[in-house]
């Protein structure tokens, strides 16, 4: 039973000897518990929030302790009356290969999913990040010009997609040339611009001759300040992420002064969301998950991920997520 713990805090960008892997015993279910064996984890940014102590929406990772994180597992033994032996469970169990349960925070999935994993992103808390932040917040409308950024990612992908579903005009920005092509050819965005290219602000403003409506926010820096000064008057703009300050980088000064000013005057929407709110509003996971159902079957959500295979390999490739290099959501398959 191997787990990933976090050995130290981060200062930036994190680095190896920030994480440890140990070797523990296997737990034993008491009366009402379960053991989880996990199939697949789930890396994503939020996880860098969780290894610094810094004022956060939730706690951090003490010193020592797993690596918080979303798994796909089967149940391998269970004392618990509604668990059984072969169950298929999505868990918050951490960076580890095996973890008790009591059902807290477990939901069960359909035991035949032909793609278990995707419980952890097209199908689970990125995918409703990407529906409830565009459509609650976002509301677009058609012929609306909406922006995403991370946009081949496990949010922006779906962000961009629901939003030509919804009959706007899509422009994606991510990193590299390939991320683009994949963007505009596979995912069918009308546009997409690799924020690395210097021009990056005169490249959007051609792109979005009507300015922006809808502003999809996941990363902060370099990109919001290309955005700023084309959001139209009433804009929306979902703040759902800041990828590219979690690590240390301080927002431009100049720009953050201005902001107000622009929301004022702009009449813009700017409102942050945590995803976890929207579990609590009845029925809309539901009504998430059947509208997403509804648009794979009629195959009008693409949806890639990128596979690691073995847990000792998370740490790698969740420091590569925090710079771009995974393509697609990123999933640790561990058995
Ligand atoms: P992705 O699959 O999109 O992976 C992260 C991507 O961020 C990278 O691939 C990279 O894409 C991009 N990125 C990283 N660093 C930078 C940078 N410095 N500048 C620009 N882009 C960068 O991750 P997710 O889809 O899981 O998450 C996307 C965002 O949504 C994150 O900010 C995350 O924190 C947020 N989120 C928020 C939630 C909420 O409840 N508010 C819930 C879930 C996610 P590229 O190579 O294209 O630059």
């Amino acid at each position: 039973n191997r787990r990933i713990v976090l050995a130290s805090r981060p200062a930036a960008a994190p680095t190896p000897e920030n994480f440890r892997i140990e070797e523990v015993a296997v737990p034993t279910p008491a009366a009402g518990q379960f053991l989880l064996r996990a199939d697949y984890l789930s890396l994503d940014p939020y996880m860098r929030g969780r290894m610094s102590d810094a004022p956060s929406y939730a706690p951090c990772v003490e010193i020592g302790g797993v690596m918080t994180g979303g798994t796909v597992s089967r149940v391998v033994a269970s004392q618990h009356p509604d668990y059984q032996e072969g169950d298929l469970v999505m868990a918050y169990t951490g960076w580890q290969d095996y973890a008790l349960s009591d059902g807290t925070a477990a939901t069960k999935l359909d035991k035949n999913m032909p793609r278990p994993s995707y419980a952890l992103g097209l199908f689970g808390m990125p995918g409703f990040t990407a529906y409830a932040g565009l459509l609650d917040i976002g509301q677009p409308k058609e012929g609306e010009t909406v922006v995403v950024a991370a946009a081949t990612g496990a949010v922006g992908s779906v962000v961009g997609q629901i939003a030509k579903l919804k009959g706007c005009r899509v422009i994606g920005i991510a990193g590299g040339a390939e991320k683009c092509r994949y963007a505009v050819e596979e995912l069918g965005f009308d546009a997409c611009i690799d924020h690395r290219s210097d021009d990056l602000p005169q490249q959007l403003k051609d792109a979005c001759p009507q300015g922006i409506d809808v502003y999809f926010e996941n990363v902060g820096g370099k990109v919001f300040e290309a955005v700023l000064p084309l959001l139209n008057v009433h804009a929306r703009v979902p703040l759902c992420g800041l990828i590219a300050q979690y690590s240390g980088v301080a927002p431009n000064a100049a720009l953050l002064a201005t902001l107000p000013r622009n929301l004022l005057t702009k009449r813009i929407r700017m409102q942050g969301f945590i995803i976890f709110d929207y579990y609590q509003r009845a029925g809309y996971f539901a009504e998430f998950f059947k509208d997403m159902s509804a648009w794979v079957a009629a195959g009008k959500i693409k949806y890639r991920e990128d596979v690691v295979q073995g847990l000792e390999n998370a740490p790698q490739a969740f420091m590569g997520l925090l710079e771009g290099k995974n393509f697609g959501k990123l999933v640790v398959q561990i058995a």
